[in-house]
C-alpha cells in the first residue's frame, strides 16, 4: 500500500493518478465520501458519492480500512478493494489525508505500507496553485490553507518526504521509491525458496 499524503494543492492526486498510469500492476483507491460531487466529477471514479447515513452504515459495517473528517466531510478507504487487489498481488495507492494515513499505518498493514508526504515549495506556490484550480470558493480556499498548515505539521509521520518544485521530478522519485520498497527482503515472498534452489545447485 502506497500512502500519498499533502496538503490539497501539492499534486498528490496528479502524482497518484500517474503512478497508475506508469505500471497496470498499482491500483487507485478509490474514496467513498459524503461531500458533494464537483463539476466533472463522476460517481466511482475520482469518489464514490454517498450520503452520511450510507457511510455511517460502512463505518458500522466494518467497510473502511481507514476513515477521517475533512473539510466537515467524511472520507474513508473502502476495505474490500484492498484485499482483492491483495489477492491479485497488485499494490494499491491512497491519495488519503494524514488522519488516514496514520491510522493504515498503525494498522496490522502496517509491514506492507510505505508512506510518502509530498510538501509544496513554498505557501505562495501551494495558494496559487489552489486558485489556479479554480474549484474553491473564496471561503472554501480559505478553509484549504487553514488545513494545509495542520497537514503539513504531520509530515514527519511519513517514511519519505519529497518537495514537489517540480511535478516531473518528483513523479521520478515516486517511481524510485516503489522500485526499491518492491526488492525489500521483506516483500520478496518467494526469495527463501529461490535461494534454497541456489543452496541445492551448489550441493548438485
Ligand atoms: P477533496 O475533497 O479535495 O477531494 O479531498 C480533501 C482531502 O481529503 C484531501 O486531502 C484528500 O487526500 C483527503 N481524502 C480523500 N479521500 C480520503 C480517504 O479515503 N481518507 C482520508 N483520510 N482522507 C481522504
Amino acid at each position: 500500500m502506497i500512502i500519498l499524503s499533502s496538503p490539497s494543492g501539492a499534486g498528490k492526486t496528479t502524482l497518484a493518478r500517474r503512478l497508475t498510469k506508469w505500471d497496470s500492476a498499482i491500483q487507485f483507491s478509490v474514496s467513498v465520501t459524503t461531500r458533494q460531487p464537483r463539476t466533472g466529477e463522476t460517481d466511482g471514479c475520482e469518489y464514490h458519492f454517498r450520503s452520511r447515513n450510507e457511510f455511517e452504515e460502512m463505518v458500522q459495517s466494518a467497510a473502511f480500512l481507514e476513515y477521517a473528517e475533512v473539510f466537515g466531510h467524511y472520507y474513508g478507504s473502502p476495505i474490500e478493494p484492498v484485499e482483492q487487489a491483495i489477492r491479485d498481488s497488485k499494490d494499491v495507492v491512497f491519495d488519503i489525508d494524514w488522519q488516514g494515513g496514520l491510522q493504515i499505518k498503525n494498522s496490522a498493514h502496517c509491514r506492507d505500507t510505505v508512506t510518502i508526504f509530498v510538501l509544496p515549495p513554498s505557501i505562495a506556490e501551494l495558494r496559487r496553485r489552489l486558485l489556479n484550480r479554480g474549484k474553491d470558493s473564496a471561503a472554501a480556499l480559505e478553509q484549504r490553507m487553514y488545513k494545509a498548515k495542520d497537514e503539513i505539521l504531520h509530515w514527519c509521520d511519513y517514511d519519505y518526504v519529497l518537495i514537489n518544485n517540480d511535478i516531473d521530478s518528483v513523479f521520478g522519485k515516486i517511481q524510485q521509491i516503489v522500485l526499491a520498497e518492491r526488492v525489500r527482503r521483506g516483500r520478496q515472498r518467494r526469495l527463501g525458496n529461490f535461494v534454497d534452489r541456489l543452496v541445492q545447485e551448489f550441493e548438485g
